[in-house]
């Protein structure tokens, strides 16, 4: 199914104020001063158009803060009406759902853990058919964008069109600088593949802890994403869960003080003109690039035949590590870094012993066989 967005532009959205579209509130709601206190501060911050809170809390162990549960809807309906900010909270269920909806909550998130599953994103999209309410949904924790879009897809079949997506990273088995890894080239393909679709960065659960969440909060400006999601807590010390990633509201103000907001594009005639050339030059490149790996491919498909000849293996690792160093070593002394080298050479590699093993196993031709 091809991905409808109708009248879902997010500048078109109820409570919009300008990029970045702002959510933010604690982690959990954990009683009604806590709530009504962060939400009080973060009306004062101009840029703040929803307040979220989770009152249903998936947690990786059991024994650990669950949420307030339903009691938690009367304070976010109360933040609603003294405040005038939009409300949003997690839903994870059907149950969920009515329960939310019931209360009037304005925005329902699907969490990291919910969207991995197809039955429960059906279930919540049955809950929500006919419903206008903004939802948006977070990529699931494993880095496969067929299953996030799959997801977005599903929540769109229930007639809801102020839908977007929320990237909060991907959980992975290494222990990294970051909560949870961003891999943005996702949500550039989310993007890509989905251009209307609004993309909202979750920094708070991509860093893991306050420190890098400006950082992460300017990358996503400066990728175009739409809005951001940060978690706030009047004493993020005390919060209990996300301790380390929460700002207060005032650490929250000066966060988007900092941030730098450029335009996504321009309408000055002359550098337009500029671009324009310069996207030439690219282009041109890029044809040179193809038509390099062509050569080499066609290359590496002799070495196959012969190698297929003289019954010799497809992989000879000596000569493999002796090539990625070399490249490494040259690829540094022209300004380009070793990941980039280690990945573009790996992949090449790959895609040459593929070419190889093709000859290898189908009977093609061996060199002394051609004319
Ligand atoms: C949250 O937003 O508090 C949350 C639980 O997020 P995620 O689903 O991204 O882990
Ligand atoms: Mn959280």
């Amino acid at each position: 199914m091809e991905l409808k967005l109708e009248n879902s532009l997010i500048k078109d959205w109820r409570g919009y104020k300008g990029r970045p579209f702002l959510i933010s509130g604690p982690c959990s709601a954990e009683s009604e001063e806590q709530v009504m206190e962060t939400a009080t501060q973060l009306a004062q911050i101009k840029e703040v158009s929803v307040f979220r809170a989770g009152i249903w809390k998936p947690r990786t162990r059991p024994n650990s803060f669950e949420g307030v549960g339903i009691e938690g809807l009367k304070w976010l309906r109360r933040v609603k009406q003294e405040t005038g900010l939009l409300v949003g909270t997690e839903v994870a269920n059907e149950r969920h759902v009515y329960e939310a909806l019931k209360y009037g909550i304005d925005m329902l998130w699907i969490g990291a853990r919910t969207s991995v599953n197809p039955f429960t994103v059906q279930e919540i999209s049955d809950a929500l058919n006919g419903v206008d309410v903004m939802v948006l949904v977070k990529n699931p924790i494993n880095p496969d964008i067929e299953l996030w879009i799959g997801a977005i897809e599903r929540i769109a079949r229930a007639g809801i069109t102020r839908i977007g997506a929320i990237h909060r990273g991907f959980s992975s088995y290494e222990k990294t600088l970051y909560r949870n890894q961003p891999n943005w080239q996702l949500p550039i393909e989310l993007r890509r593949r989905i251009p209307d679709l609004p993309i909202i960065c979750d920094p708070s659960h991509i860093a893991g802890s306050r420190q890098f969440l400006h950082e992460i909060s300017q990358k996503a400006m400066d990728l175009n994403f739409d809005g951001l999601m940060l978690e706030s807590h009047i004493d993020p010390a005390k919060a209990l869960s996300d301790a380390a990633q929460q700002l207060t509201p005032n650490d929250l103000k000066k966060l988007l003080s900092r941030l730098i907001l450029r335009n996504a594009s321009t309408s000055d005639p002359k550098l337009l003109d500029v671009l324009w050339e310069l996207r030439q030059q690219i282009d041109v490149y890029d044809e040179h690039l193809l038509d390099l790996m062509e050569q080499r491919m066609k290359v590496a498909e002799t070495i196959g035949r012969y190698k297929k000849e003289n019954n010799i293996t497809i992989l000879q690792s000596s000569r493999w590590d002796e090539i990625i160093k070399r490249v490494i070593i040259k690829g540094q002394a022209k300004g380009l870094s070793a990941e980039l080298i280690d990945t573009i050479f790996k992949a090449i590699h790959q895609e040459s012993i593929n070419h190889q093993m093709k000859i290898m196993n189908n009977g093609v031709k061996n060199p002394s066989d051609e004319k």
